[in-house]
């Protein structure tokens, strides 16, 4: 079989399907992000497999024969991975959320290291790994999804089944000394050892990577330059590579350009009445700074007053793990600051912060993507960041300005055109809105001009045949340089 026709296998925590109540029954309904909207295709064209968890505990549904339809209409298979409310609360809400999503995130005081959520994660990494043994041949190429799954390989081998195995990391790799605090550290780092390929967003993960395989392996070596380089442990090699994911910037673009969005766009900014909108637009998460970024609206207003009145300030918070004290108390922090800044500084006819808690359909999204002025995008920390693209895709009159935080991992990619800023600095990031409310046509232009292009060519497309082409080629000179290194040395 040519390599280019290998079955392609994705697996990830959730499957691209959420299941829905319908009345009295059950329906499955496609999921909309990008990397489904990308792997799609691919998995339909060479035929494909699609393996992960349906969302759902409950014993009663009969889960495989609701994605028997779903299956036969998406062009590839779907299985389902069933898991009991108690495995995840170990391996999702504990392991996944409270140990891996707060220590990746360089918020290691956030994390829970309860042994019962090591072992579940086990369990169910077991569990995930019999069902892609006994979904999959040798002939296919495995991709395995984020930090859920790092112990694929690992479990894999462990039962004698070879594969091809590549794992993709969406969120950021920390340094050694966070990765260190880590019980279990040297069992993680030794089980991502086990797949063929590793990918990463950008090579600062990638580079944070290779150091704590040095400390805690000192036995192996980095062999190569490039984007993609292979470490040698002796007995067996190994692939590391820096892939930044990106969006379908075509379809974003359209969007933007169709005529009920245009319309909305402009009804968003008349109710505004064309003041500077400054728009903020995340998951409402603790890595993503929305109580920073608030006070540093707060902050601008204080040291440039003839500002009050001439901006807005429309923070979108999308609800997520709402059931989780931490995010409700994240909420409440939120709403009081929100509630403090107005309180401060409104006038009739005026306030300054617009908050939303609720989660946007595409076109209303895209509609107040392209009516912003700015978009302020400071994530404490963030494995790439989406939105940050999605906003420059949407911005077609290329006229606003993308203030982004350098911890982004976008940043490493947009440093040249986006303004860069500390978002713990909310002095440094006042200053920095100052100077983007004032910055002239041409030079946004030129600026915005430089990101869209860039994002279009590096596409989620891209992103998927980056990683696919240092998967499956067989040695590290056959496939074309994935050209990462045009954004930052690493
Ligand atoms: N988003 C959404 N509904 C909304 C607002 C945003 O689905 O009302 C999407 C947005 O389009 C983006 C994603 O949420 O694709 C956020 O991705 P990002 O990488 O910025 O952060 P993550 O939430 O993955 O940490």
């Amino acid at each position: 079989m040519q390599p280019g026709q290998q079955r392609l296998v994705v697996v990830s925590n959730r499957l691209p399907a959420a299941i829905k109540r319908d009345g009295d029954g059950w329906t499955v309904k496609a999921g909309a992000g990008g990397l489904v909207t990308a792997l799609a295709p691919v998995l339909k064209n060479r035929g494909g497999v699609w393996i992960g968890w349906a969302g759902n505990s409950d014993p009663e549904m009969d889960v495989d024969s609701l994605l028997e339809d779903f299956s036969s209409s998406a062009g590839y298979d779907l299985y389902t991975v069933p898991l009991t409310k108690k495995e995840v609360d170990g391996y999702y809400f504990g392991f996944s959320n409270e140990i891996i999503w707060p220590l990746f995130h360089d918020l290691q005081t956030r994390c829970r290291f309860h042994p019962m959520y090591w072992r579940m994660f086990l369990d169910v990494n077991f569990k995930f790994a019999e069902l892609v043994a006994r979904k999959t041949t040798s002939d296919d190429y495995i991709w395995i999804q984020d930090y859920h799954l790092m112990h694929q390989a690992f479990f894999l081998k462990s039962m004698g089944v070879k594969r091809n195995l590549g794992f993709f990391l969406h969120i950021p790799f920390p340094t050694p000394d966070i990765f260190m605090k880590l019980p279990w550290r040297w069992k993680v780092i030794q089980a991502l050892t086990e797949f063929d390929l590793v990918g990463f967003q950008t090579m600062q993960d990638r580079k944070n990577f290779t150091e704590c395989l040095r400390r805690l392996m000192p036995e192996t070596r980095v062999v190569g330059r490039g984007a993609v380089v292979s470490v040698d442990m002796g007995n067996r090699q190994f692939r590391l590579g820096a892939f930044p994911i990106s969006i379908d910037f075509n379809q974003f673009s359209e969007l933007a350009e169709q005529p009920e969005v245009v319309e909305e766009s402009f009804k968003i900014k008349e109710a505004l009445r064309h003041r500077k909108i400054i728009l903020g637009v995340d998951r409402l998460d603790y890595t993503k700074g929305i109580p920073e970024r608030i006070r540093s609206i707060q902050t601008l207003l204080r040291r440039y007053p003839e500002l009050i009145g001439r901006i807005n300030f429309v923070q979108i918070a999308v609800p997520s793990r709402e059931e989780v004290d931490e995010y409700k108390e994240l909420r409440i922090e939120i709403e009081q600051l929100v509630g403090r800044v107005n309180g401060e500084f409104s006038f009739p006819g005026w306030v300054p912060v617009h908050y939303h808690y609720k989660s946007f359909p595409p076109e209303e999204l895209v509609a107040y993507y392209s009516a912003a002025d700015i978009a302020l995008v400071t994530p404490l920390r963030d494995g790439m960041n989406l939105v940050a693209k999605e906003y420059c895709a949407c911005n077609v009159n290329e006229d606003g300005v993308l203030v982004l935080s350098e911890f982004a991992g976008a940043a490493a990619q947009l440093q040249k055109d986006a303004y860069l800023v500390n978002p713990y600095d909310m002095e440094g990031i006042a200053k920095a809105l100052n100077r983007a409310f004032h910055w002239d046509k041409e030079e946004r232009r030129g600026h915005m001009a430089n990101l869209r292009d860039n994002i279009r060519k590096n596409n989620i497309y891209w992103w998927v045949d980056s990683f696919l082409n240092a998967g499956i080629a067989k040695s590290l000179g056959d496939f074309p340089e994935v050209d990462t290194l045009q954004f930052e040395r690493g």
